[in-house]
């Protein structure tokens, strides 16, 4: 089959390799109908971290199954389904407690498993034809038979359910206001969730022109830090800062000059949300980061203004995203008309031509917010 294969930094082909196959008898084989490429893909394609050449990338992925295991009993050839992110067994204790990030049997001791992904087990990416899905009945979301919201569905595998997570890690109440930083597909997502649990008043903080835009077309407020202080232009609008605050954007934020600066924008949001105020962290930080601007950073030891955050009694969490907590009741919302997570889908390419996208997204081109592809 063709796929999506890692030759090296700033480098992708696509190239024949070997068709996947049921390994165990709980595996299903699914064939791909869509599959995005992610920010988290271009750490790995900029050659930011220790991902060797020769990974298939992709771990967005909806298809329709087309071999099942002997094992498998809710999944069936010809259902129409989307894989979460997250590869994960749905028995051991972390899955049972609904931590589906964090499965303790297909990836011990790291972050989960995921497809495609350095770090995150032996697993195939999907940007390609074919994809293996292991524990198929935990893994694979049932969707509507047809063609029908093909690129609202193919948000749930990842941003929508991690825009939603960051929006539940900062508990997101009704009425309050929230700040997002990053308006990539994530914290478009993100902000787009927090509107959808009642947020008063969103502000999404980026200097991406294209995007801060798409974060207006959904209602929020834009902030473009290029112009002057994210915290201050976001204070100046609230009353001593938001209630809460998302971290969207992860290690490789920059400054307005465009130099990178990995903590800033943890440090901006303890500026930016009110004493007490929580944040959820969704932006991905790197416990080894080999590109990273000084020796500190590369070990992923950021200078994290904790004085400040004790002051104002905040609170956090972080983490990968357990999608498959919410992947359920987003796809009903977009069932039901509620939620339309496309708008953020800016592009669709064929597969063959997946290194001119990815070239292009990683530039944050205009127009190229979110890239499905299909095969
Ligand atoms: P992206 O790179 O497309 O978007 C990041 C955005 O942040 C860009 O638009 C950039 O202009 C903006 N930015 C840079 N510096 C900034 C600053 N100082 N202040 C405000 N905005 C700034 O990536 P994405 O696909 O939206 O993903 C965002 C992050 O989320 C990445 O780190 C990705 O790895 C991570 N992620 C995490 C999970 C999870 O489960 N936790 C899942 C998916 C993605
Ligand atoms: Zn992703």
């Amino acid at each position: 089959m063709r796929a999506v294969v890692y030759r090296g930094p700033n480098d992708v082909e696509v190239e024949q390799v070997e068709d996947p196959r049921v390994e165990q008898p709980t595996d299903v084989i699914v064939r791909i109908t869509s599959t995005a490429i992610c920010g988290s893909d271009l750490h790995m394609y900029e050659g930011r971290t220790v991902a060797e050449p020769g990974i298939v990338f992709g771990h967005e992925n909806m298809g329709v199954v087309e071999e099942v295991g002997s094992g498998v009993v809710s999944v069936q050839e010809g259902d129409r389904v989307c894989m979460p992110f997250n590869i994960a067994c749905g028995f051991c204790r972390n899955c049972l407690a609904g931590n589906t990030g964090f499965c303790l049997t297909v990836n011990p001791g790291f972050a989960g498993g995921a497809y495609g992904y350095v770090g995150m087990g032996p697993y195939m990416g999907g940007q390609a034809e074919y994809l293996r899905v292991p524990f198929a009945d935990f893994n694979c979301l049932q969707l509507p038979r047809g063609e029908e919201h093909e690129d609202d569905f193919a948000m749930l595998a990842d941003i929508f359910p991690t825009g939603y997570h960051a929006t539940e890690l900062a508990h997101v109440s009704p009425g309050e206001t929230v700040a997002v930083y990053g308006a990539g597909p994530v914290g478009l997502m993100a902000a787009y969730s927090a509107l959808l649990r009642g947020a008063s008043e969103v502000f999404v903080v980026d200097k991406v022109a294209d995007r801060l835009r798409l974060a207006e077309q959904i209602g929020a407020t834009a902030i473009d830090f290029s112009r002057g202080s994210a915290p201050e232009q976001i204070q100046e609008r609230t009353a001593g800062g938001t209630d809460k605050g998302i971290d969207a954007v992860g290690y490789q934020a920059t400054v307005s000059g465009g130099e990178e600066q990995p903590a800033v924008v943890l440090n901006n949001l303890i500026e930016t949300v009110r004493p007490t105020g929580t944040l959820g962290v969704v932006g991905l930080y790197l416990p080894n980061d080999p590109g990273a601007p000084s020796e500190e950073a590369k070990q992923g030891k950021l200078l994290i203004d904790i004085g400040r955050y004790f002051e104002k009694g905040l609170r956090m969490g972080s983490g990968q995203a357990n999608v498959k907590a919410y992947n359920r009741h987003l796809r009903d919302l977009i069932i039901a008309g509620r939620a339309e997570p496309s708008f953020v889908v800016s592009k669709r390419r064929p597969l063959d031509e997946a290194a001119d996208a990815y070239a292009r997204f990683d530039r944050r081109e205009e127009g190229y917010s979110k890239v499905v592809l299909t095969p």
